[in-house]
């Protein structure tokens, strides 16, 4: 097996450090509860000396050529790509997911900062017309260091997408990656380290979550706050940014519609339907939660889900053949038997799963619930687990309100063979991404994030380096 604790460290101003005398955290595989490394935590020394080796580190980036920035992301690409194999297993031990899914994040990881270093090289400004003998230039500029706080659910992919697009607009970057997850960060930041940046241009560290985030944002240094996460988490940053006037990107939560029209391709939709929900056992913001099923197919879909559902190997990441590892942390553990003992009780009717599996390691039934009121926690609480929700419609207006229905604007999805339908669900659903007659997807080349609470700003697409640049207007009269 992997030698999982010779990859946990901080980076701070080029240099690793794996401990001395810091404080420790256990890090568990989910699959066995068993403890595979310790991490250290960052002082709050440490802290600081990150703040002044971004500080320094963004003087000397900012001003390296777009180019030069491109060519050594793509270096960095390149290796993260050659080790997808041995990243992969670092991710299928601390977050379970099934180790071809895994080295598949890991590769996509690579293909966000391909994408984000080509975006280096495109930062165009413009010239502004004058009536007046001006000579009016708008050019972007990097905004200025950023701290980061990536998310556990995609462990490579997270800091990937924050780290392209902090290193392509020419800003340093501060990521406090998950402390839960944190090898396959380690393991990414590895790469550039190898790729020849900069000492300084991109640090690492871990700590208690609300003590690094205190930190870092109320320094004078940072200019830019990005965090993937949960809703309230991220409204609390947002707070803390506000105190300093400065912007943010927030990738939050989703609850995501799928709807399947009464002219639907039903078994795509199920086949898309239920490789969607269980996909990463469900922890997956995009994912589609509400099933809303035309009545005409009603019965049918739910019999398809329930046999697709049941057909699904659950078992450790590591073995062959398994579709679904175990839940990453005990408390979606806890918050699935919740919400299933919650919806039950509330009248709501379990077609399959339901249950732990066992009593080791953090595996759930996949579970499929049906006839659950509106105001059940798991209809309107993003389920961040294997647990999807169908529900029956006869007037296309009353699902497209219901999709809307609640604070979440992420993602949507629908099922239908009518263009004209087509068209109505694409102008009228509420969702940064709304996916028609397949499952989407977060690509490099597509902008990525949210309306609504599930956030703002958006990563990937010709959008990447948005939020990661300023705008300046530079105005000359000419003599
Ligand atoms: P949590 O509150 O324990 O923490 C969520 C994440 O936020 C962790 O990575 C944690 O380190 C970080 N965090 C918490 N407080 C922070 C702070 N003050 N400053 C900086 N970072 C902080 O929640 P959880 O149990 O991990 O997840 C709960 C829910 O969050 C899930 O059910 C899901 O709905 C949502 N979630 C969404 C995403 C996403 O991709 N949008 C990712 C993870 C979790």
């Amino acid at each position: 097996m992997h030698d999982y604790q010779a990859q946990l460290a901080l980076y701070i101003n080029g240099e690793w450090h794996d401990g001395g005398d810091r404080r420790r955290e256990p890090v568990l595989n989910p699959a066995t509860e068993e403890v595979i490394g310790q991490l250290p935590l960052a002082t709050s020394a440490d802290l600081d000396d990150a703040l002044t080796a971004a500080a320094v580190g963004f003087e000397r980036w900012r001003i390296t050529a777009p180019g030069e920035r491109a060519n050594l992301m793509r270096r960095a690409a390149e290796l993260l790509r050659q080790r997808a194999e041995e990243i992969g297993r670092l991710i299928t031990l601390d977050q379970g997911k099934p180790l071809p899914e895994a080295i598949g994040e890991v590769r996509r990881a690579a293909e966000l900062l391909e994408w984000d270093a080509g975006e280096a090289q495109r930062a165009y400004g413009r010239v502004v017309p004058s009536p007046h003998g001006l000579s009016q230039s708008v050019v972007r500029q990097p905004i200025g260091p950023v701290a980061a706080f990536p998310t556990w659910n995609v462990p490579s992919i997270s800091p990937a997408r924050k780290i392209g697009g902090a290193l392509a607009a020419g800003c340093s970057i501060i990521v406090k990656a998950s402390e839960e997850t944190p090898a396959a960060a380690c393991a990414l930041v590895r790469c550039f380290a190898d790729a020849g940046l900069p000492a300084g241009v991109l640090n690492l560290v871990f700590g208690v979550p609300a003590e690094v985030s205190a930190h870092l944002i109320a320094s004078s240094v940072i200019r830019l706050v990005t965090f993937t996460g949960p809703i309230g988490v991220g409204k609390h940053l947002a707070g803390l940014c506000a105190e300093r006037m400065i912007p943010a990107i927030m990738e939050l939560g989703g609850h995501s519609p799928f709807i399947v029209c009464d002219d639907a391709d039903v078994e795509a939709a199920l086949d898309h339907g239920v490789s969607g929900r269980f996909r990463n056992a469900g922890q997956i913001c995009t994912a589609p939660t509400r099933f809303l099923v035309h009545a005409r197919h009603y019965e049918r879909f739910v019999a398809g889900f329930v046999d697709r559902a049941r057909a699904l190997t659950v078992g450790d990441g590591f073995a062959d053949g398994v579709a679904m590892g175990p839940l990453a942390n005990a408390r979606r553990l806890d918050a699935m038997e919740r919400m299933v003992q919650d919806a039950l009780a509330r009248s709501g009717r379990l077609a399959a799963g339901g249950a732990r599996i066992g009593n080791k390691g953090y595996f759930f039934q996949p579970t499929v619930l049906v006839d659950v009121p509106d105001d059940a926690e798991a209809m309107t609480t993003e389920p961040f687990g294997p647990l999807a929700l169908i529900a029956p419609f006869e007037d296309l207006g009353a699902a497209i309100a219901k999709a809307n229905g609640l604070a979440y604007g992420l993602s949507a999805y629908a099922f239908t063979n009518t263009a004209s339908i087509a068209a109505r669900l694409g102008a009228e659903l509420e969702a940064g991404t709304v996916s028609i007659n397949h499952l989407g997807g977060a690509l490099p080349e597509t902008p990525f994030g949210g309306l609504k609470e599930s956030g703002y700003g958006r990563e990937g697409g010709a959008e990447s380096l948005d939020g990661y640049t300023t705008v300046k207007l530079i105005s000359h009269l000419n003599g």
